[in-house]
């Protein structure tokens, strides 16, 4: 049977936190699908396309992780894509909280998920999307926190 894992996100805009997560799921499972989750609460800085295009530029050398956008509920989803295994990051225990209200509402919505979480490298720890775009807001960067690319994406949008 192949190993699907599902690896959903709002990823605005994907972090090398995220990338760790995706290199050690891709080292577990046959097949990595990163969901750019269609965020219609959020308001994304980064349209769906662009988180999906941002991400495929960097696990291009991944050949097991696919990229695709979702919209609605993540458990009809992993039925849609007949995956078992949905993954997310742990970073500090304040994540704990959220994650497991996430992932006992899904395992009510869907009994054939498991939800599995991976730790990032410790430098990662501290690393949000959100901390992100507040610090690139500000005119500020963060060395070695996000991809090049998205790091000239964030300079181009925030340009005065
Ligand atoms: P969401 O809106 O689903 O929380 P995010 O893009 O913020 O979307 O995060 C997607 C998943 O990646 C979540 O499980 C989150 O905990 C995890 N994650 C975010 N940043 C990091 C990081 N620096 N290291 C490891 N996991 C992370």
């Amino acid at each position: 049977m192949k190993n699907t894992a599902v690896y959903p996100g709002t990823f605005d805009p994907v972090t090398n936190g995220h990338l760790d997560i995706i290199k050690r799921a891709s080292e577990m499972f046959d097949t990595v699908i990163v969901a750019v989750l269609i965020n219609r609460t959020k308001k994304p800085v980064f349209t769906t396309q662009e988180r999906a295009a941002q991400i495929k530029a960097c696990v291009k050398n991944f050949k097991n992780v696919k990229v695709d956008s979702f919209d609605g509920l993540l458990a009809d989803y992993m039925r849609r894509k007949k995956a078992k295994v949905a993954i997310r990051g742990l970073r500090a225990v304040s994540d704990l909280e959220y994650e497991f209200q996430l992932a006992h509402t899904n395992r009510g919505l869907n009994k054939d998920m498991e939800t599995v979480f991976l730790m990032p490298s410790a430098q990662y720890t501290y690393l949000t999307s959100t901390m992100v775009r507040e610090v690139y807001g500000h005119g500020g960067k963060m060395q070695g926190m996000v991809p090049p690319r998205v790091e000239r994406a964030l300079l181009k949008l925030y340009k005065k």
